[in-house]
Order: structure tokens, then sequence, then C-alpha cells
């Protein structure tokens, strides 16, 4: 653990610089978030030519009615349209709020609400609680106007929204209320790790928030999600068997097998798993089941139980842990600098001790231009671990020699066009937008590689007759 704090301490000292330069922070975090916004504006604007184009690509010709294809274009062209709309929307709220010194009256509006109550500033963490509260409800309340537009006029127009405003109210209330009864323990223990382990805090709050994320693999599916959707055993039948068999067959610990009623809020389909290493649960959309056929959803599940196969939930939470780890090494340095947060308007009072969070939300505002790089990296590495999942679906015949799989690739590229085209996604997709967003390869590239795979076995088969 020393060598740990000796580095963490050279590295401190390489980052002095934050806590004696006069450094206009405020400039940097308006310059950097308009950097990223104008950015993704700017893929928005190569992206939305594609929308106009009149035919699909080859691979997909025989696969979409020209009517679905024109729905899927206008759908993709308002969306593109919102998107560019809601993200420039959204930067001029929060550059206006920063330029104000918003978070400076945010951070006293919620000492004067402490003081109401008889406590003073020394209650450092309740007053971070009651920070976030104003912080919460300032931040989503203008955008509000932007979700109930996307639900009940763009999603509506193309046929998607089954949410009623009651449903929207009452998942919104849901929603805000699981936040304050998880959020606010879970800020408060933070808070205390800082408190409590003094400049030693990087491995302790590592530990608590992998707890904490651990203990939400367990919470969100069976808490949370059944607050918001029904999820009801799979019925037996041709599905069930199918799905049984194949999870036995790869000895994946399928607890649970469950149908959730996704159609209640939206069309669209999907299928997912949960659970703890030796006890799993299958979730699959009543959506996708109406949809395809069982053989289809099967080979779907085989894609997912890829991901399963080759560790990717596991993968993807050490990944998170470095990311992590990254940050909370960095923070120190501004944790300790009161030019930080005199430079976004703070008292000399509170600057002089800078409370932990608001430090550490100025310091996540910094590191935004970062954030997005980290955030290409790891859609190239949620692509590559599609990919593998696909290729895990084609190979089940070899790998667990039973030939009635032989097809299972073909049945996978049925349910992916099925689902493509009910859910009338983007089939034109420029290459830059799409290492950017896309954490899935295209539909197109998907299939590619689906058909490359099954000519490289029909030629494998040649020449071994
Ligand atoms: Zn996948």
């Amino acid at each position: 653990m020393d060598v740990l704090h000796t580095q963490l301490a050279a590295l401190q000292h390489q980052l002095d610089f934050v806590a004696t330069k006069p450094i206009d922070w405020k400039f940097y975090v308006q310059a950097f978030s308009w950097g990223v916004t104008l950015f993704e504006s700017y893929l928005l604007l190569r992206q939305y030519p594609l929308y106009s184009k009149t035919e699909p690509p080859t691979v997909l010709a025989g696969h979409f009615s020209p009517d679905a294809f024109e729905k899927s274009q206008k759908y993709g062209k308002d969306k593109a349209k919102f998107s560019l709309f809601a993200g420039l929307f959204k930067q001029c709220l929060d550059s206006a709020m920063i330029q104000f010194g918003f978070y400076n009256w945010a951070w006293d509006v919620a000492r004067q609400v402490l003081a109401s109550f008889g406590y003073g500033t020394e209650y450092e963490i309740t007053q971070s609680i009651a920070f976030s509260c104003v912080l919460f409800f300032a931040s989503s309340i203008p955008t509000l106007p932007l979700s109930i537009y996307q639900t009940f006029v763009l999603e509506e127009k193309h046929g998607f929204n089954k949410t009623t405003p009651t449903l929207f109210v009452t998942d919104l209330l849901k929603g805000w209320g699981i936040g304050f009864v998880i959020g606010t323990p879970f800020l408060g223990a933070f808070l205390y790790v800082f408190k409590w382990a003094g400049d030693r805090f990087v491995p302790w709050l590592m530990a608590f928030l992998l707890c904490f994320q651990l203990s939400m693999v367990v919470v969100y599916p069976t808490v949370i999600q059944p607050l918001f959707n029904k999820l009801s055993p799979l019925e037996d039948g041709d599905l069930r068997t199918r799905i049984e068999a194949l999870a036995t067959k790869l000895k994946f610990p399928l607890k649970h097998l469950y149908e959730i009623d996704g159609s209640k809020r939206s069309s669209h389909s999907n299928a997912y798993f949960f659970g703890l290493p030796w006890s799993k649960h299958i979730v699959i959309f009543d959506t996708l089941i109406k949809e395809s056929k069982a053989e289809e959803v099967e080979a779907v599940l085989a894609h997912e139980l890829g991901h399963w196969y080759y560790l990717h939930p596991t993968k993807l939470l050490c990944i998170s842990q470095v990311h992590i780890f990254t940050i909370l090494a960095l923070f120190p340095a501004f944790l300790h600098a009161p030019q930080l947060l005199r430079s976004f308007d703070f008292s000399k009072e509170v600057s002089a001790h800078p409370p932990t969070i608001v430090a550490f939300l100025l310091f996540q505002m910094i590191l935004t231009p970062l954030e997005s790089l980290v955030s290409i990296g790891l859609n190239a590495i949620s692509r590559h671990f599609e990919w593998q999942a696909d290729r895990f679906a084609c190979e089940l015949q070899e790998k667990l020699g039973s030939a009635e799989m032989h097809d299972m690739g073909d049945r996978l590229g049925r349910a992916l066009i099925t689902l493509h085209v009910k859910n009338l996604s983007t089939v034109w997709v420029d290459w830059l937008y799409s290492a950017y967003h896309h954490s899935h390869p295209t539909l197109t590239e998907r299939l590619k590689a689906l058909d490359a795979f099954s000519a490289k076995r029909a030629s494998a088969e040649k020449k071994t007759t």
C-alpha cells in the first residue's frame, strides 16, 4: 500500500501547478465543453445527408421494403435534428450556469437551507447533499421539455411511443424517488470516505465504489427494474426449451428466464442477462418474442451468451476500475486548490477550504474532453466484444458439436435485420459519427462479417470432403 501512496504523492507533485498557478479554469471549461459540443454537432451534420439516400446498402436491399426504408430514413432525420437542437440547448444551459456563478449560488442556497434547520457549515456532508439536490433540480427541470418532446412528439410520430402522460409522470417521480433513496446514502458514504481516509482515500474509495457497483448488479434488476416493468417467467414452449437446452450445453448457470413488458413504453426491443457468477437471469423483451421466430430469438440469446462466455461484463468492470483509479489519482491536486474555486466565482471563505463535492464537480468539468476520448476508446472495445459475441454464435456448431446449430449465423442475421427494420434503425452511417457514438458495429458491418464467416466455413468444409 505504501508503494501506491508514494507513487500517488509523486503524481501530485507533478500536478502542484494546479494549486499554485493562477489558471483561468472557467475559461478552459467553457472552451473545452463548447469544443466537444461543436464536434458532436459537426458529426451530426456529417451524418445528416445520409438520411436523404433513397436506396439501402446492397446487403440490405432484399430485406427492406421501399416503404420501411423510407420510414427509417425519415425517423433518422427527425432524430438527428432533435439531437442537434438538444445538444446545443443543453450546452447553452451548462455554459450559462458556469458563466453566471450558478454553482456558487447553489452552494449558498444549501447553506441557507441548513441554517434554517439550525445547522452550520461544519455539517459539510449534509450541506453537500442539499447542494446536490439543488443542482439536480436546477439542471433536470429545464431539460424536461426535451424529453416530453422526444417521447410524445418524436417517438409518437414514428409509431414507437406507448407511454401515456400518467406513466411518464409516475416514471419521472419514481426515478427521482429512487435517485434520492439510493443517491443520498451513496453520496454521504462517498464523502465520508474522503473525510475518514484523508490523503490516503484512493484505495478506500475504489473499494467502496466497487462494492457499490457489485451491489447494484443485484439491486437494479431485482428491486429497481420491477418498479418500472413487469418481469414474468417465460411461458413453456419451443423458445423456453431451446434457451434452456442452449444454457445447459454451455454450462450457463441459468436461474430464471423472464419475459419483460418492454412494449409498455416503447416498441423498441432486445434481450439481456444479468446476475452473479453462479446465478444468472435472462430477460427477453416481449416485442422481440412477438416479432421473431423462436429459432431467431435463440440466436440472439446465443450472441448474448457469447458475451458471458468471453467474460465481457467482467472485462468491462475491470476497465471501469482503471478508469476510476485514474480519475481518483488525479483528483487530490484539484481538491486542495482554492484557486480553482475562485475561478468559478466561489467566495474567498468557501474557496479557502474547498468542500470536497464542489472540488470534485469542478474537476469533473475539467475532465470533459478527456472523458470524450475515453468514451471513444470504450466504444471501440465494446464493438470488438460485439464481433466476438456474433462469432461465438456462428461457431456454436463446432463448439457444442451439434449439427442443428449450423445455421446460427443465418438466424442471428435474420433476427438482427428484423430488429433493425422494426426499430427503424439507421441504415447508412458515417464512419466518424459511428466511431464516436456507436457501441455496436452497424448492421451492414455485422451482416458482412456473418456472411464472411459462413463463406469461410463452406470453403473449409469443401476442403475436408
Ligand atoms: Zn451484444
